[in-house]
């Protein structure tokens, strides 16, 4: 299963945040795909059309999505010289698909900074550093060795060369691999070489109970926001320690809590909803009258693929899909009436499954 990893300097709130997701969390037994582990905690995807066709099916049962976060504790100044622990923590955050990097933006006189004092851009820069360095390393270890290709004229090397200098100049002014204009031809030389730099990378700006609700006027998540628009990557405002009061309420009570808040989605939802983003995911609907269910695709994976994210079975004996477009399928009123406006598709083999069409696959057993 696809993973965003949490990282982060120690005392910025990271368990907190950890804590209020494996609070929240979903029941694993539904989610057979995902892993058990102490560090992974299941979430399920926030998605008011679940509901809505829930009402409209009226299931025995309504399943969400989920989707998985990996706490990745101890990184260390100078993990990238591969000392013990900062080795693994590295290649922790090799295994995962999106970094979720927590920042301290709250400032608390009780909770010690690692640094002395709170300081979001010079945490990041920490962080990002170590990970900046690994990926020196790798790009230093192939270049060695595509300049002497290069200059023997081998042709692949001769497109890699340039591309592995240009990293090398970003990495030398402290700037990520994301950061780095790429063709979609020089990507593709990069994407198999597994930089840490590269991930989509997801700024959490964790600020305290009394900015939440005022965090746009929060100088710290301001200058968060800048430096996450030039490292081509995103923020989310969080308060995690609300997150983690709120992950122990029902619906209802989260709802007030919010409302006396004065915000509108919870922070962790919001967090959710954007590394769902970030990884590319989608989602696909089933509507049966036994169970509604919201199910997860990478974009760009075909009818059968996605068939198989429910059963190999279903993959593997593909007939076709009866399709309907969320939006057609409401507003039609019924999939009885969907059908009678000619809005159920039978996809075959090539259909790109789009997010938010309702399926109902036919297989061979
Ligand atoms: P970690 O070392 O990054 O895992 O940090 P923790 O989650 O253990 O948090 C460190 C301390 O900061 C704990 O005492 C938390 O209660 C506190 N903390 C975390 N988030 C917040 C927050 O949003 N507001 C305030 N005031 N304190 C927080």
């Amino acid at each position: 299963a696809l993973t965003a990893g949490i990282v982060g300097l120690p005392n910025v709130g990271k368990s907190t945040l950890f804590n209020a997701i494996t609070k929240a969390g979903a029941e694993a037994a539904n989610y057979p795909f995902c892993t058990i582990d102490p560090n992974v905690g299941i979430v399920e995807v926030p998605d008011e059309r679940l509901q809505k066709l829930t009402e409209l099916v009226t299931p025995k049962k309504t399943v969400p999505t989920a989707f998985e976060f990996t706490d990745i504790a101890g990184i260390v100044e100078g993990a990238s010289k591969g000392e013990g622990l900062g080795n693994k923590f590295l290649s922790h955050i090799r295994e995962t698909d999106a970094i979720c990097q927590v920042v301290r933006c709250f400032a608390d006189d009780n909770i010690t900074h690692v640094s002395g004092k709170v300081d979001p851009l010079s945490d990041i820069e920490v962080i990002n550093l170590e990970l900046i360095l690994a990926d020196m390393e790798s790009v230093d270890k192939r270049l060695q060795r595509v300049t002497k290709m290069a200059k023997q004229k081998d042709k692949e090397a001769m497109i890699e060369e340039p591309v592995l200098l240009k990293l090398k100049d970003a990495f030398e002014a402290g700037e990520s691999a994301r950061s780095v204009e790429l063709t979609p031809e020089e990507t593709a030389v990069v994407k198999g070489m597994h930089l840490l730099t590269i991930k989509p990378m997801l700024y959490v700006a964790n600020v305290s109970e009394d900015e939440i609700a005022d965090a746009a006027n929060n100088e710290y998540v301001q200058a968060v926001r800048d430096f996450a628009e030039k490292d081509n990557a995103e923020v989310i405002v969080v308060c995690a320690k609300i997150e983690e009061e709120m992950a122990e309420l029902d619906d209802d009570e989260k709802q007030m809590f919010l409302d006396e808040l004065g915000i509108e989605e919870s922070g962790l939802d919001q967090l959710i909803r954007a590394a769902y983003q970030l990884l590319g995911l989608a989602t696909y609907f089933t509507a049966g009258v036994q169970e509604v269910r919201a199910w997860t695709f990478r974009k760009g994976m075909k009818a059968p693929q996605c068939a198989g994210v429910i059963h190999t079975d279903f993959e593997r004996g593909f007939i076709r899909a009866e399709t309907v477009a969320y939006d057609d399928l409401m507003a039609a009123g019924s999939m009885a009436a969907a059908k009678e406006a000619g809005k159920v598709r039978l996809e075959g083999k090539e259909y790109l499954v789009k997010d938010g069409d309702v399926m109902l696959f036919r297989f061979n057993v």
